[in-house]
């Protein structure tokens, strides 16, 4: 071989090289571009649902559980560019493995089952027993949901293995005493992407702690109280419903309490 053959080999070689980094790097940014996709989406999904958690005030999150899950679905099909009917709210609900929503104090913990209704199995939504927020079996319990999962999906012929993520089952013990929607989206893959989804959401505390304003409910929903309240304060009843600033609670015609808004 003469020495231009080597600098042939070598001009070949280092243009492959070129290539195949190149070709990576638009790969990864691609991935990047993806990653950020799901996280957006799952970002915004996850605070419309705190939001209607943080709307149950002081009468508990019991209630309104549901309606903040069905939240979260909906604002998940919008983001990914579906349409809200129940063939597809169904396909992506089986690539959420566990959902859990906490007032700060307790956790229900949102799961899916397939269930025989009239020789069909149905996709039905249950929820476990409410847990203490922090408590060290949380993180067991939403492992043990989300491993539950796999057989679920596996009858709907999905093959991805779900997993909980290691630093996840933490996510509640540094929770602060606030409302918080959690949610794993993992193994979505939509078309004209190359990777899958695979994050989880927490939106709550940080979001939720600015500032909470409380009118009393009377009757049927709206307040005809004349005052809004700050959490703690002794007129506060039961029942109430959260605004999160002061002009909210004017346009709903309350003005500031004067024993526990006054001198603020
Ligand atoms: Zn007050």
């Amino acid at each position: 071989m003469r020495i231009y053959h080597f600098t042939i080999i070598f001009a070949i070689f280092a243009a492959m090289m070129l290539y195949l980094t190149e070709m990576t790097m638009k790969q990864n940014m691609e991935e990047d571009r993806e990653i950020q996709f799901f996280d957006r989406v799952m970002d915004r999904a996850s605070t419309s649902a705190a939001q209607v958690l943080a709307l149950a005030g002081t009468s508990g999150i019991e209630g309104v559980k549901d309606l903040a899950a069905d939240t979260f679905y909906e604002a998940l099909a919008a983001g990914l560019g579906q349409s809200g009917e129940t063939h597809s709210m169904t396909k992506l609900r089986l690539y959420v493995p566990v959902i859990a929503v906490t007032d700060g104090e307790s956790v229900f913990i949102c799961y899916d089952r397939f269930e025989k209704e009239e020789n069909r199995n149905v996709l039905v939504r249950a929820w476990s027993e409410p847990v203490a927020a922090g408590a060290d079996e949380l993180s067991e319990l939403l492992e043990y949901y989300c491993n539950n999962h796999n057989q679920v999906a596996e009858r709907a012929g999905i093959q991805y293995s779900f997993v909980l993520p290691e630093s996840d089952g933490g996510l509640f013990a540094r929770g602060s005493g606030g409302p918080g929607f959690y949610a794993l989206f993992q193994g979505y893959r939509p078309s004209g992407f190359s990777s899958v989804s695979n994050c989880f959401s927490f939106s709550g505390t940080g979001v939720m702690k600015a500032e909470q304003f409380f009118i009393n409910v009377s009757g049927n929903g709206y307040s005809s109280e004349r005052y809004y309240h700050r959490k703690g304060c002794m007129h506060l009843s039961e029942e109430s419903i959260m605004f999160t600033t002061g002009k909210d609670c004017a346009l709903h015609g309350a003005f500031e309490c004067p024993d526990c808004m006054g001198g603020y």
